[in-house]
């Protein structure tokens, strides 16, 4: 039984690991990976909410994962010349809730745990595969490579990205919108930031938001697409140079100590996205099925993106485990494997879509979108402050989050809110 998964990142990586602890010996995994170097070096960070961490756990790469990552104290928004709106111990309260924290990566160095950590990562993991090609043939499905060779597996699973090509392959793929575009970077830590907080400078139509450690920023300058426009989501470094020249003198701190000039001019890394959002209709034809960013793309505001995509995970995982391990199936076929991918899909959807909707929401609300919402941002939000939304609006998605249903927690932390789904 062959497993074929497109793309080794985050999402990619992760379900290969998933896989591994299936305890299934006759279950072959094989990851294809455009590019040269399996380990992705670009992009700035990712953000797993506390549900996420439990599943982290569970693949046994929390200890590691928690040497990467930034103890977060504060969240701090600013209005457009640096004067304060609010300021608190949001990530606290997020632990109270949780148990776990919310952890902030640089993604390279999660790309390059999970690479590290998988293991025979060498006879797994297939670095300038570019797949061209996908063939549903009797009872496989066939994978052509750039190269010209040709792998054969019983599954292919597309965790290939926004422009992903196993979604080509789908009836009934739609293009998403990208209404916003986000210049993000890494840069070293600036004299006047605070350290291990999230500040956030709010403004019409566009919006700063940092993460910082004890010597770096991460920064996402989110901006308003001028024309809705699908096409709109590849640019180059003339054009991520061009809004970083708009966006120089712009505050970014507190008193505006800091502009974003002093970020850019410190960068490491960045590069110009554009944010499409949507979920597709369909996640699945014949043996292949799509996981993460191929199936569903958000504004990434509130850091869901890699949650949604880790939950796809374990739902997949989980229903290969009933499949394979408890009804001893060894090679499923076209017709077991269309119910089990549409049982994913239905478990998924709805919450994929929740998930886009909120962050989608909130990065109208934080860039100003219409008067109601500046107005909120500036007069209510610091009102009912960050404690009221870590309760009562970002507790319902680590509320609901999925495990993996057939591995234990090692360090299991619970807060104040109940957990929908525990591990049995
Ligand atoms: C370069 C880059 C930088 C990013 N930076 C950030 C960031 O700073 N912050 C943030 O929140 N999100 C970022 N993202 C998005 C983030 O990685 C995803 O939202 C989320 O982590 C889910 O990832 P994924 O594995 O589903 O998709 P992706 O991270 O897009 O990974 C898809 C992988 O599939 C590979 N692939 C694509 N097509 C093919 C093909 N035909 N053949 C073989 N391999 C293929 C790609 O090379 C890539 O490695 C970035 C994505 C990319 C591609």
């Amino acid at each position: 039984m062959r497993v074929i998964i497109l793309g080794s990142g985050p999402t990619g990586l992760f379900l290969a690991h998933a896989l591994a602890k299936l305890d299934y010996p006759a279950l072959e995994i094989t990851i294809l990976e455009q590019r040269a170097d399996p380990v992705d070096p670009t992009g700035a960070g990712l953000g797993l909410w506390p549900h996420s961490v439990r599943i982290l756990d569970q693949l046994g790469l929390l200890p590691e994962a928690r040497k990467l990552v930034p103890e977060m104290k504060t969240s701090i928004h600013l209005d457009p010349r640096g004067r304060l709106l609010s300021e608190s111990t949001l990530f606290d309260r997020i632990v109270q809730n949780h148990g776990h924290p919310f952890m902030f990566f640089e993604r390279a160095k999660l790309i390059e745990l999970l690479y590290e950590q998988l293991e025979n990562r060498a006879e797994i993991v297939f670095a300038g595969k570019k797949v061209v090609g996908i063939h549903e043939k009797h009872d496989v499905v066939e994978v052509a490579c750039e190269d010209g060779s040709v792998l054969v597996a019983d599954i292919l699973v597309g965790c290939d990205g926004s422009h992903s090509i196993a979604r080509r392959f789908l009836p009934s793929h739609s293009p998403s919108k990208a209404a916003f575009r986000c210049l993000f970077g890494v840069s070293q830590l600036p004299a006047g930031l605070d350290h291990c907080a999230m500040i956030e400078t709010h403004d019409q139509g566009a919006m700063i938001q940092l993460l910082t450690s004890e010597d770096r920023t991460f920064f996402l300058l989110y901006e308003a697409n001028t024309q809705n426009d699908s096409q709109a989501t590849r640019y180059s470094d003339a054009d991520a140079e061009a809004v970083a020249q708009r966006f120089e003198h712009h505050s970014v701190g507190k008193e505006g100590k800091v502009t974003f000039g002093d970020l850019w001019e410190k960068r490491t890394r960045a590069g110009l996205f554009g944010l499409e959002e949507g979920v597709q209709s369909k996640w699945f034809s014949g043996r292949v099925v799509l996981a993460g960013d191929s199936v569903h793309k958000m504004t990434s505001n509130l850091a869901f993106g890699l949650n949604v995509s880790l939950e796809d995970v374990a739902a997949l995982t989980n229903r290969l485990h009933a499949l394979l391990v408890i009804q001893h199936v060894t090679h499923p076929t076209t017709s077991q494997l269309q119910v089990l991918f549409a049982d994913y899909q239905a478990e998924r959807y709805s919450r994929a879509k929740l998930c886009v909707r909120m962050t989608g929401l909130y990065t109208r609300f934080a860039t100003w979108n219409n008067v109601l919402f500046k107005w909120m941002s500036l007069y209510v939000a610091p009102k009912v402050g960050d404690m009221f939304v870590a309760d009562w609006v970002f507790s319902w998605i680590p509320r609901g989050g999925l495990v993996l249903t057939f591995l234990r927690e090692s360090d299991p932390k619970r807060g104040e809110v109940k957990y929908l789904h525990e591990v049995q």
